[in-house]
């Protein structure tokens, strides 16, 4: 196969670490467009639409989902992954894998979830997109899972406890985990998906907290991100003004983070020149980046969204809701596993059956759930 020139830092599929059951190459695809296709086609993919980025799906057409967010993260992620030569194919399977795991209601769900699992070994949602592709996805008639490739099951578990860690390493020794334990960096690709994930949300949960009501444009211009570019924007448009000013600035500022990326990671590369894929995981600090100045700007506007937005009366009022849905959900499937689906009831550890499944609901199956539960209705 003909292929353009790969610099030695960026993952390659011919040189995978492989699956954790062989499977002969594809025809025409390479590993990490095999598995880019296999997370396409999941379903738990197609559930992300349903799901809590930060408003409810009922709440408006027009709000972030989580499939939604993995496409914007999908769509920053690669244009800068053509621009520093890295894989484009892994940086989209990473980016479209790295919510599925995600319960409904957003982030209300994995703390609820957490706190039920308390006695039976937590609840990340890292974890869990990891959990889906590795065990719970089933479409394939020799394994569960869809068995991806090593370096997108490293992407997909960004984060992960000790405690797990070392369970996951017992059970993969050198595998995903053994960062978490030793220290060290996943794949660039993976670095990638991370930053890129940050910039979607900051600049998307700007767009949906104006759309909403719930912030408005002149509090975001007591933050530098937002106002540098909104100046700009007037500049060289003075006529601008409401939504079309609003889109504007966030064009702006999310060029300005992608070219801050793009220059900042050539920067860090020039200067450590890891000649391999593995010279970028024994780096002691991750080589894909943003320069310090955006690095501060970042965390000033996410900082602003957690105080404004996350943690706005509205947002919290609804995230109380959410979380009685699940406490209650968790609370009648444990005691009653004639509750849950065949499958999820013939389960040994009951408790994990109940977040897995309870995991995997849309904001909307949950509701109906709890309803036919427990005859309330709190949505
Ligand atoms: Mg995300």
């Amino acid at each position: 196969m003909q292929r353009p020139t790969r610099p030695p830092y960026a993952a390659d599929p011919l040189r995978s670490r492989g699956r954790r059951l062989a499977e002969p190459a594809a025809p025409t695809r390479s590993e990490f467009q095999r598995d880019r296709d296999r997370i396409i086609h999941s379903t738990a993919f197609r559930r992300l639409v349903y799901k809590t980025q930060v408003f409810m799906n009922h709440e408006g057409d027009l709000f972030r989902t989580r499939l939604t967010h993995s496409l914007e993260v999908a769509q920053l992620g690669r244009s800068i992954a053509r621009s520093l030569g890295l894989d484009e194919d892994l940086v989209e399977a990473v980016a479209l894998a790295h919510d599925l795991g995600h319960t409904p209601f957003g982030h209300a769900g994995q703390d609820v979830l957490d706190d039920c699992m308390q006695a039976h070994g937590g609840f990340e949602h890292n974890l869990q997109s990891l959990r889906v592709v590795d065990h719970l996805e089933q479409r394939y008639p020799d394994f569960d899972g869809l068995n991806l490739c090593f370096e997108t099951r490293e992407g997909i578990l960004k984060h992960c406890s000790r405690r797990n860690a070392e369970l996951l390493e017992a059970m993969e020794p050198g595998g995903v985990a053994t960062r978490f334990l030793h220290g060290g960096q996943p794949s660039l690709e993976a670095q990638l998906c991370n930053l890129a994930d940050e910039v979607a949300y900051n600049a998307h949960d700007v767009d949906d907290g104006v759309r909403s009501g719930l912030i408005e444009l002149e509090q975001l211009l007591d933050v530098e991100l937002v106002r540098e570019h909104w100046r700009a924007a007037l500049d060289a448009h003075p006529q601008l003004t409401g939504r079309r000013l609003l889109f504007e600035t966030i064009r702006r500022m999310l060029s300005a983070q992608v070219y801050d990326i793009i220059d900042a990671t050539r920067a860090a590369l020039d200067e450590a020149r890891p000649d391999s894929p593995d010279a970028v995981r024994g780096a002691d600090k991750p080589l894909l980046r943003f320069s310090a100045d955006m690095r501060a700007k970042s965390t000033a506007l996410k900082r602003f969204l957690f105080a404004n937005l996350y943690r706005h009366p509205q947002v919290q009022a609804t995230r109380t809701r959410a979380e009685q849905v699940l406490r209650d959900l968790f609370a009648a499937y444990a005691a009653d596993s004639t509750q849950l689906p065949a499958d999820f009831a013939a389960r040994e550890n009951r408790e994990r059956a109940c977040a897995d499944y309870i995991a995997g609901m849309t904001d909307r199956f949950a509701i109906r759930e709890h309803t036919r539960l427990t005859g309330k209705t709190l949505f």
